[in-house]
Parts: structure tokens; sequence; C-alpha cells
């Protein structure tokens, strides 16, 4: 007999755990099935070196920003482990000497920072600062709006159009131009507006390409640097940028222990194969041992291409569907490098290898925004970045749960391998290129390569095959123009429902993934939730129509 339950929730990454935690909360029996030996995906804390298990890394993701307060409230996440140390300045040493910082919250220091380089460029700073929170203030609130269907004519998706465009009367012709430029700008041009010196450029431009596949000077990176700037959704004041205790994994148990509270099962080693339909409605799962598994409501989080053509197949999707997810943009050409330090690097511009300011925030490589297209250009041109940039962190300038004490770990997220590495391993190729990133940090601070205990490369391919990101996408599909709000994961198709009924789409590919946010999960749930309220007071309403009949008659 096949097992029966109200909801199944597939992957066990932290989406597929919140919108597990919200179906069980509100009364649904749910289990969670996750292929791999543990939970929480790409939001995971792993040893990886079996001769060094007091080693634990944030192996893929490696700072928070996006969680809204209502999911960390509703969950009572802190209770849960749920602990966030913000981030310290953004830090980049510069080859040719000295270094700058900036401040999230610190407009003073900030100041003296950047006037080293540009006094016009500090002066700038804190009007950029103003227009970019100007802009967060309206595109925040948007992370957590339901997309509406915009071109269908059905009544209900007029309403909800209109609706949006009712809650955005307030906006102005400026406010509406600056949108307009920050969607379909560069983000190199969109900082050629406001600042001169190439080491502030060069800075501010990292949050531009993180994850993307397209360097600085392609239109649509300056919106990829607002996604990841926004610093509320419209439910309350997000953190700055901070790091989990006990690394990203910590953030996904914390939802799992939620989750286990409200009654959720979770069953690891458990890949699903197929998604069961009938009469184009979702009735259960077959896993890939033969196991079969029923329920009315499912929802996956899986990438878009697994979850629909694989899983549900096209036979069961209307054909522009499966079009849209078929050229669905999922390159990135990103290489994670997790080390073991034995000293925190000592830098030439800012020495000692005592925990200082610069330690505790972001530690780049990324001096210049031709730095970082050249590294895009090799990659494009079918070769590995020769130098490639990274947006380095060490967590264990707070965390101490992480490795022994006096010791360190620092997580390198570098860019760019050619988008198809994801195809093959690469590893002697992936092994070049790593001991060229850390040369770079050698450059600047020239204790850094003796420092190295042990290393961990992550590259494409064991993105794909290990943790089904596929093309190496951490986002399971680009954030390019064309693939956000309506049109993630395709048009018609963004309000978490899918073209079968009682599949939902929770993953990172639906509107306002990626990212370790959990609103996806959370929507999928509420959609969910909202249909089963549906059809129940449906059901109610038929019956009370038959009581009525029968006492009438
Ligand atoms: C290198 C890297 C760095 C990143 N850095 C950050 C960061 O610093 N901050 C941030 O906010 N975001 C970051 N991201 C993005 C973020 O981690 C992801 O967007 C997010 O974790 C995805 O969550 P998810 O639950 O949607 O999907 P996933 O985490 O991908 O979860 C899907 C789950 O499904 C499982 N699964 C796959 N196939 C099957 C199957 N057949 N049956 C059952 N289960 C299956 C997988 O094992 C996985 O556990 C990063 C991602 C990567 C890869």
């Amino acid at each position: 007999m096949a097992a029966t339950y109200d909801a199944i929730v597939i992957g066990g990454g932290h989406n597929g755990l919140v919108a597990a935690a919200y179906l069980a909360r509100a009364g649904a029996k749910t289990v969670v099935l996750e292929s791999r030996f543990k939970t929480g995906g790409a939001a995971t804390t792993e040893a990886p070196w079996p001769d060094a298990p007091e080693f634990r890394v944030t192996r893929l993701s490696y700072v928070m920003s996006l969680m809204p307060p209502t999911i960390i409230n509703d969950l009572k996440l802190a209770s849960h482990g749920y602990k966030i140390y913000p981030m310290g300045p953004y830090y980049q040493a510069f080859p040719e000497g000295g270094s700058i910082k900036l401040y999230a919250d610190d407009a003073q220091r900030n100041y003296e920072s950047v006037a080293r380089w540009s006094k016009k460029d500090a002066d700038a700073m804190p009007r950029w600062d103003a227009w970019l929170a100007g802009l967060a203030d309206v595109l925040g609130p948007m992370l957590l709006t339901v997309p509406p269907n915009i071109g269908s004519r059905k009544p209900h998706d007029l309403k909800e159009t209109l609706k949006l465009a009712w809650r955005n009367r307030g906006l102005d012709v400026r406010t509406i131009a600056d949108v307009t430029r920050l969607m379909t700008m560069s983000i190199a041009d969109l900082l050629d507006d406001w600042f001169e010196s190439s080491q502030v450029k060069g800075a501010l431009a990292v949050n531009g390409v993180i994850g993307t596949w397209a360097g600085p000077y392609e239109p649509g990176t300056a919106y990829v640097m607002a996604h990841h700037s926004i610093g509320d959704v419209g439910d309350g004041h997000l953190g700055n940028w901070g790091f989990q205790e006990g690394g990203m994994g910590a953030v996904s148990d914390a939802i799992e222990a939620a989750a286990r509270g409200f009654g959720v099962e979770v069953r690891v080693n458990s890949p699903v194969a197929r998604v069961l339909t009938q009469d184009g409605r979702a009735v259960g799962v077959a896993l890939e041992n033969g196991d079969e598994l029923l329920a009315s409501t499912i929802v996956t989080t899986l990438h878009p291409r697994t979850a629909f053509l694989d899983q549900v197949g096209e036979e069961n999707l209307p054909a522009d569907f499966t079009r849209d997810i078929r050229i669905w943009k999922t390159r990135s050409g990103v290489v994670k490098i997790n080390l073991a330090l034995s000293e925190l690097p000592n830098f030439t511009a800012d020495p000692g290898s005592d925990l200082q300011d610069h330690h505790s925030g972001s530690v780049e490589m990324a001096p210049s925004m031709e730095f970082i297209e050249r590294a895009f250009q090799d990659a494009r041109e079918g070769r590995p970045a020769l130098r490639p940039f990274s947006d380095g962190v060490i967590p264990t300038a707070f965390d101490q749960t992480l490795c022994p004490e006096g010791t360190h770990i620092m997580s390198l997220f570098t860019q760019w391998v050619p988008s198809d590495w994801s195809l093959e391993p690469h590893t002697s190729e992936l092994e070049a290129y790593a001991d060229r990133m850390i040369e770079l940090y050698d450059e600047v601070a020239p204790n850094f390569k003796a420092s190295i205990l042990h290393r961990d490369i992550v590259g494409p391919y064991q993105m794909e095959q290990e943790y089904g990101l596929i093309g190496g996408n951490i986002f399971h599909g680009e954030l390019s123009l064309e693939q956000l709000f309506h049109m993630r994961p395709a048009p018609g198709y963004a309000d978490y429902r899918t073209p079968i009924a009682g599949l939902y789409n929770g993953s990172s590919a639906a509107h306002a993934g990626g990212g370790v946010c959990g609103i996806p999960g959370w929507q999928a749930a509420r959609a969910a939730m909202a249909d089963r309220r549906a059809v129940i007071s449906g059901r109610a309403l038929v019956a009370a129509r038959i009581r009525k009949a029968a006492r009438q008659a």
C-alpha cells in the first residue's frame, strides 16, 4: 500500500523545509523527500576533509540577508538556533598597494576610506546610498508580491494586475526613471554615472555579477547589484549581510527543527524519480527505489528542468510551458573554494594576522571593473579565468563553532570558468584555477598560501551532480531580466502554481529566488493552502446545497 499524505515536498533544501513547515503548521500531514544524505541543499555546512573532521565549511552559500522577518518569526527560528553575526566592512587590498574599506553602517569611516582614493567619490557615496535605499523601498516589497499574470484577461488576473498598479500609484516620474535605469543598465555604466575612481567602482561592481553569467558591462547587471543590496522587503528591516553561527547549514537545520516541531516527516536518501499525475492533476510521487507516496498537494523545490521535464514529463505539460522551461537560462561558471587556514591573512596594506576589522566582512579580490570583466571574457572565450575574481569571507572572525581555536575557515566565491564546465568534472583544471586564485590573495597577503591547511574546490559539475544545481547556476536559473518577476520560471506560472493542478513550485527558480530567503517555499505553501481551503469550502457549499435540497424535497 502506498503511504498517503496531505502534502509531499520534493527537495529538502531550505525552501522545501520552509514550505513543509508552513503546510504542517496549517494542519497538513506532510513529508519532505530529499535525495542526499542530509537536508539543506545549497544552504549546507559540511566537513569536506575526512582526515580533518574538526573543520566544517559552509560549502556553497555563505552569507544571509534576504530572509524576511515574517518567516523567521512564524517559524520561531531563533529558538532553533538561527543566529546571525552582522558582517564587517567590504575590504579590498590592491596589488599596487593600499586598500579600501566600505562600511554599511558607518558613514564617517566610509568617507575617510573612500576619500583616500577620490574626494569626489567620498562626497558622492552618501547620495549613492540614499539613492539605492530609495530604490530598495520600491523593489523590496515586490519580493513579497505574488507576480500577477500580466497579459491575461481573466477577471482574477486583471484584478491582481490592477492591484499591483494601485499599490505603486505613489511612484513619480523620477522614481520610475530610476527603476528603469536600474533594470536596464550595466553595473559598469551605472557606476560610471556616479563615481570616478577604479577602486570604488571595482568594490561596488562585485554585487552586480555574483552568480551571474555576465560581466559588469552587460545590461541587467545593475539590477543584480540591487537584488543583493535590498535591505527591507516590506515587512521589517532585514539585517545587513551576516554570518549564521554554524554556517548556512544551521539555517536549514533551524528550519527543519521548526518543521519537525509542526509534525513534518523528513526522509533523506529518498530521491524522487517521477511526479504521478492523473487527468492533469498531481496525485503522488514515485521514488527511484520504486516506492510510491500519494498526496493531493505536492510542492516541488527542484530545478525547473528536473522538476518539469524529467519528473512531470513533457507529455503531461502544455507545449509552450515546456518550451519556456527548455530555454530557461541556467549558467554561471561559479567555483566555490573552501579553505582551512592556520592563521588569518596578513595584508601588506593593513599588517597583522591578529583579528582586525577588515577580516570580518568581505575579503575581496576584485580590484577593478576591468579585472572583473577580463575574468568573464576569459570564460566566455572558453577558458577558465586567468585571474579570477573572488568574494571571500572568513566567518570564523565571529563564529568559533566551525574549526579548532586559533585556526580559521575562509570561503571564496569565485568566477568564472566556462559555463559548459557543468558537463565534465575538469578536476585538474579546477586545481590550477584554485592555485591562481590563491596566488592573487598571496600577492596582497604574503602569508596566505603558507597558511592553507586544507582546500576544497566545488565546481559547476559537482554543483550539478551532487546538489542538483543544473548548469552550475547557484539560483536554479539566472537572475537576468527576462527571468524575473512574472517570467520566473515561465510566463503564466509565476504565482507558484504550475500547469499541473495540485503541483506547486517553491524553488529558487520562482519569484524572489534565488538566495537563502525562503520566500518561494513560503509562497508555494500559501498558494497550496489557499487552494486547499477553496476546495474545502467548495465542497462544504455543495454539501450545504445538497442538504438544503434534501430538506426541501
Ligand atoms: C556556491 C553558491 C553560493 C551561494 N551563495 C549564497 C549566499 O551567500 N547567500 C544566499 O542567500 N544565497 C546564496 N546562494 C544561493 C542559494 O544557496 C540558493 O538559491 C538556495 O540555497 C536554493 O535553495 P532551494 O531550497 O530553492 O534549492 P536547493 O538548496 O537546491 O534544494 C533543492 C534540494 O533538492 C534536492 N534534490 C535534488 N534532486 C532531488 C530528487 N530527485 N529528489 C529529492 N530531492 C532532490 C537537493 O539535494 C537539494 O537538497 C549560493 C548558491 C551557491 C551554489
